[in-house]
């Protein structure tokens, strides 16, 4: 058998968080009771006119920005076409020969490179629900702003489709421009597939799978339809170009339509709204208050920081985590704060969800002032730790729950008293020590550390302790 490569670009929608709709006031809430975020305009009755919410073009072009996208300051919606209960106007208002942005890119961690086509803004339809073979619809959907973000054919492995999607998601909730919440549908994708023996220089036909909302799902469809793709040529068929679906039951994919071209959906200029203007002074503005993107974090937490690429990347995996650290890492050393937070804290967020909404019950100050006293030698770390331990229990800081005397570190001769004091009490354990058992100096470290309430450096201890037992 030939060996096959898999070529795949992707379609994304993004839902944009703005409060209200694209085109009327309604709001853009999610999880409401059916039909009750609706008016004449978003549910398309005749007469009414739509009106471009200003929002919507300035969280696109900023999604236009971080993704390195050329932003066209002259852009237009136009009317597609189509008939289907979802979109009651029987036409959705998109952007079709002038979006607001192209020629983006996403760097993968393997070095390759997705290029962003382009990325436009539209409206969402509304929402089928199929209860008992009848179909309701649902409108609270519709008309909320999308933007749709169109790659190139550059994908060549689902894990390369994973990782764009994780940072597309990452980057777009740091700007604020979207939650982009898989499981809520507020970003959704469709992969266009198909194959061609390795070697080969032109693309084979292409199948798009609609609509995934999940990575497990998207992965398991991937690798499907790549298969399907492989035996049906080799068998001595062809891929037909088509719009198929993810049944997630039989985990296989199936025809649902043939594919529309662009000349079905007869578009042409939308003559309800004006031209779209985005001025130099509104794209220098919204570049100069960017936040520092996913990629530039993780640059400075590894190269300025020092930080290890793995711990790096669990923080600004993160972002409130990732602030957080920042705020406390200020002046200390990041590689302390950095541990405080991957270890104890994250032990105390077990779950995804816990680490996105993290509610810290440590003000960050606190972490920053227990990382300054270790930094200058006061706290050693196994007092800080249980320290820190006690302050995601209390949430009261560092000079709450440590002494002066705590804090007035561990004289030489203080540290020889107690381990005297050690070897008095263990007369057992000393005798084990002398008979050859290494394990038995836990005892008398234990003593050691619960004397001086954990102030002890445990290095220096041990060999103080040796040299008393001899
Ligand atoms: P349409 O707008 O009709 O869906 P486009 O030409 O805009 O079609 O392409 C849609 C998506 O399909 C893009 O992400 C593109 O990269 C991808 N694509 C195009 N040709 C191929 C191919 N041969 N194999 C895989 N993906 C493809
Ligand atoms: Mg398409
Ligand atoms: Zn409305």
């Amino acid at each position: 058998m030939r060996q096959y490569e898999m070529i795949a670009g992707l379609e994304t929608h993004v839902e944009l968080s703005t409060k209200t709709k694209i085109f009327c006031g309604c709001t853009t809430a999610f999880g409401s009771e059916p039909n009750t975020h609706c008016c004449p305009v978003c549910t398309g009755m005749p007469g009414t006119l739509p009106k471009l919410n200003a929002r919507v073009v300035e969280y696109a072009v900023r999604a236009g920005l971080a993704t390195g996208c050329r932003i066209n300051r002259i852009s237009k919606m136009d009317r597609k076409n189509y008939v289907y209960p979802d979109l009651p106007k029987a036409y959705q208002i998109s952007q079709y020969d002038k979006p607001l942005c192209e020629w983006g890119r996403i760097e993968l961690s393997n070095g390759r490179t997705i290029r962003i086509t382009r990325i436009h803004i539209e409206e969402d339809a509304g929402k089928l629900v199929h209860v008992r073979g009848n179909t309701l619809v649902d409108y609270n959907r519709g008309g909320v702003p999308l933007i749709e973000i169109v790659t190139e054919p550059d994908f060549r492995s689902a894990d390369e489709i994973r990782e764009y999607l994780e940072t597309l998601q990452l980057t777009m909730k740091t700007i604020g421009v979207s939650d982009c919440k898989m499981q809520e549908g507020s970003l959704r994708c469709d992969v266009n597939i198909s194959v061609r023996p390795v070697g080969s220089e032109t693309f084979g036909t292409r199948t798009e799978i609609k609509n995934m909302n999940s990575f497990t799902y998207m992965e398991k469809a991937v690798a499907y339809e790549t298969e399907r793709q492989i035996d049906l040529i080799e068998s001595g068929g062809t891929v037909v170009q088509e719009t198929r679906r993810y049944d997630e039951a039989s985990g296989m994919t199936e025809s649902m339509r043939g594919k529309e071209d662009a000349d079905d959906y007869r578009y042409f200029r939308e003559p309800d709204l004006v031209t779209i203007a985005v001025t130099d002074e509104q794209i220098e503005q919204w570049q100069a208050d960017m936040p520092e993107l996913p990629r530039h974090r993780l640059d400075r937490y590894t190269n300025q920081l020092q930080l290890p690429a793995a711990d790096a990347a669990l923080l600004v995996k993160y972002p409130r985590i990732a602030a957080y650290f920042d705020e406390a890492a200020q002046g200390v050393n990041a590689r302390t704060v950095a541990n405080f937070i991957l270890g104890a804290l994250f032990r105390r967020l077990p779950t995804d969800a816990e680490k996105e909404n993290a509610a810290f019950p440590v003000p960050a100050a606190y972490l920053h002032d227990l990382a300054a006293l270790i930094d200058g030698g006061k706290l050693n770390m196994n007092l800080a730790k249980t320290t820190f331990e006690k302050m995601l229990d209390t949430g009261k800081p560092v000079s709450d729950l440590l002494t002066q005397a705590d804090l007035a570190g561990l004289d030489a001769e203080a540290l020889a008293a107690v381990c005297r004091a050690a070897v008095e009490n263990n007369p057992a354990a000393v005798a084990d020590i002398r008979a050859g058992k290494e394990k038995a100096m836990g005892a008398l470290i234990g003593y050691v550390m619960k004397a001086t309430r954990g102030k002890a450096d445990a290095g220096a201890a041990t060999a103080l302790l040796k040299q008393l037992i001899g």
